[in-house]
């Protein structure tokens, strides 16, 4: 059963570029099979694609003691790939996109719920888009369909309980020059010089960082990066523009807007030796962290029944906005976040069948005491 339905799960494409509307009416068959309530909620991404995310109750109540969440969509994979949506049995492991990441999570909670007696609510959560900047998650964080005590989010963890992750924060940044003949550079103002002085001050305040120390990760503070950088029009032209990336993952005791605020100093500070300095920043994303304590009753219940001490993880997962409905969150699921994302992604078949075991006892300790 359990590999019969991850066989049907990774069957159904669904790449973050399509509609995820058939993965979420099969998701929504198996959940009314098992008597839960089922509720969609839809909305059109940045391309007018119809996205869906679905909600799965034990009972019709506004709020749940356990949210069992994974999300619907993979990433692209390649098309030579032939056990790409074919799931295949090899040396104790099945192929397929999305085997780990995150469809055997999702086949393991829906078998870990059929034979259980549920006694309070427990919902199953099934999101859209997660692999493009979770924007399912985060339209549901905002509608608030629901509260959540407990949640379970899935993700490729090889079953360690993963209790905090770090943030995630991107600002485009644009610097403006003045273009001029490069034999005459009094003339103009070259927008890379600029941008250079305005990068070394932010490699000071990525050291500065480092002083704001959070031990349960690693590295242990809030780490930052210039990823791409793109200026000037010719070889012998001050640059009249310079745009680079600033991306910073914030330790979830910092808020986001601190590097943001570090950043306009040091540019309030250029601008006193530069007068003529114009410079942009274009903060995009802030999605910000999380972190449950190491004894909290879920983190606890999730080394007990995995033998696996907790740990964190430095970048972002859905766990951030199931945290906005409420209560405590932790992430894991079967299978090795390295193997993910690659041609030959598999979960070892062991660790989907402890995953299942470790999902019901997990419901049977919260659901039906
Ligand atoms: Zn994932």
């Amino acid at each position: 059963m359990l590999r019969q339905t991850l066989a049907d799960l990774v069957k159904i494409d669904s790449v973050s570029s399509r509609s995820n509307a058939e993965i979420i009416e099969y998701l929504e068959d198996r959940c009314s099979a098992l008597g839960l309530i089922t509720r969609r909620f839809p909305y059109l991404d940045e391309l007018g694609v119809e996205k869906i995310n679905l909600v799965a109750l034990s009972a019709d109540v506004p709020e749940v003691e356990l949210a069992l969440v994974g999300h619907t969509d993979t990433v692209p994979y390649d098309p030579h790939w032939s056990e790409a949506t074919n799931l295949t049995e090899r040396d104790g492991k099945l192929y397929g996109r999305g085997s780990c990441d995150t469809k055997g999570f999702i086949a393991a909670a829906l078998t870990a719920i059929e034979n259980v007696n549920i006694n309070k609510p427990l919902a199953l959560i099934f999101t859209a888009d997660e692999e493009i900047g979770l924007r399912g998650a985060k339209q549901l964080a905002e509608a608030k369909p629901l509260r959540v005590r407990y949640s379970i989010v899935g993700e490729p963890t090889s079953l360690k309980p993963i209790r905090a992750g770090k943030g995630y924060s991107l600002a485009e940044v644009i610097v403006k020059g003045r273009e001029a003949h490069s034999a005459y550079p009094a003339i103009g103002a070259s927008a890379v010089f600029r941008a250079a002085r305005l990068i070394n001050r932010l490699e000071s305040i990525a050291e500065q960082l480092k002083k704001d120390q959070h031990d349960a990760f690693d590295p242990a503070y809030t780490t930052l990066n210039i990823g791409l950088i793109h200026g000037g029009s010719a070889k012998n032209v001050l640059a009249g523009e310079c745009r680079f990336t600033l991306e910073w993952r914030p330790v979830p005791t910092q808020p986001s807007e601190h590097v943001l605020e570090l950043f306009r100093a040091a540019i309030d500070a250029e601008r006193k030796l530069d007068p003529g300095l114009e410079c942009e920043v274009d903060a995009n994303r802030q999605d910000t962290g999380f972190e449950t304590a190491p004894d909290s009753p879920l983190i606890k219940l999730l080394e007990d029944a995995t033998g696996n001490q907790s740990g964190t993880v430095a970048f972002g997962t859905e766990a951030a906005q199931m945290k906005l409905l409420g209560g405590e969150a932790v992430v894991i699921g079967p299978g090795d976040i390295r193997e993910a994302h690659r041609t030959g992604e598999f979960v070892p078949i062991d660790e989907l069948e402890r995953c299942t075991e470790v999902l019901r006892q997990s419901i049977q300790q919260l659901c039906s005491p």
